[in-house]
């Protein structure tokens, strides 16, 4: 909606009912909320999906020389091993193994499942690949996990809202492009995809400013998704950076955000919005389907049981 539509913004609200309005409506309250956790006004967190031992070439260095505390997202059955995901991007990859976990552990990195062997999430599949998972990553790592992460595309996210609370999570990542904000709810949580590429029809090009603008305006948090960012090219445009983007990404970040911007891993993120009281009264009225999502294709798919 344009400031030029004819329509001010409360006829808008109200003509438009119910529909597709809790991220407007949440977001002008975000925008009045309070500070973030030492009084910063805004939030950037980045998540690496799959956990190539490679992060530890290209990405880690980028990392300790901006000051970011970065994210992985596990399957929960491939620790240490080559990945096995055929018709991946990342397929035959070598993955962390617990002691390189436990390192970045170390560093301030944390670390999410998802999912027990990155099949799209389903409800017939939900209590292994999503419940399940938690316990068997648990076990692998050595480290709490609190966070599920929906493997594939958002088609694996009604599945995976209904089995992540069985399972003891906190909170579920998804891949809906959106800023979240002091009244997301913790069970749709948005990322900011940073690729080289998109597909047509528009052929996005990667934009090191994506999002951080609306994120510092909102009073928001950023969560960008990401694999396995590589020198020069990146392994899959539409999926990746290269390197040299990822730290264009960490300047922008920092001369965007200056001293304002908190930069945090997002399980710290999730413990903190759980116990922030202004927090737990904008998400006291539950998301739905409806709320979030206008595409008429998702909304079916939260219907389905
Ligand atoms: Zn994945």
């Amino acid at each position: 909606m344009s400031e030029n539509s004819g329509m001010g913004r409360r006829a808008f609200l109200e003509s438009a009912g119910a529909a597709g309005l809790a991220s407007l409506t949440d977001s002008a309250r975000a925008a009045q909320a309070g500070p973030w956790k030492g009084g910063k006004k805004w939030v950037y967190s980045i998540t690496y999906d799959e956990g190539a031992q490679d992060l530890l070439k290209h990405a880690v260095p980028l990392h300790r020389k901006y000051g970011v505390s970065g994210h992985v997202c596990l399957v929960s059955s491939q620790i240490g091993v080559p990945r096995n995901v055929p018709g991946s991007s990342y397929h035959g990859m070598m993955v962390l193994n617990r002691g390189d976990i436990q390192g970045l552990a170390k560093e301030g990195w944390g670390f999410s499942s998802h999912s027990m062997t990155h099949a799209s999430t389903s409800f017939e599949n939900g209590q292994v690949e999503v419940a399940d998972a938690r316990k068997v990553l648990e076990d692998a790592i050595g480290l709490p996990v609190t966070v599920f992460c929906v493997p594939g595309s958002n088609q694996g996210h009604p599945a995976s809202l209904h089995f992540a609370p069985l399972g003891g999570y906190k909170a579920i990542m998804t891949i809906y492009d959106w800023v979240n904000t002091k009244a997301t709810d913790l069970m749709w949580l948005g990322r900011c995809p940073i690729h080289t590429e998109w597909p047509g029809p528009f052929y996005s090009k990667f934009d090191p400013y994506k999002r951080l603008q609306q994120a510092r305006a909102l009073g928001g948090w950023i969560i960008d998704y990401c694999h396995c960012p590589m020198p020069g090219k990146p392994i899959h445009p539409a999926k990746d950076c290269t390197s040299e983007e990822l730290e264009a990404r960490f300047q922008a970040v920092k001369e965007i955000g200056g001293d304002a911007v908190w930069l945090a891993e997002p399980n710290e993120v999730v413990d903190f919005l759980v116990n922030d009281e202004e927090s737990q009264r904008l998400r006291a009225t539950p998301a739905t389907p409806e709320s979030m999502v206008l595409n008429e294709e998702m909304r079916a798919l939260y219907r389905q049981r």
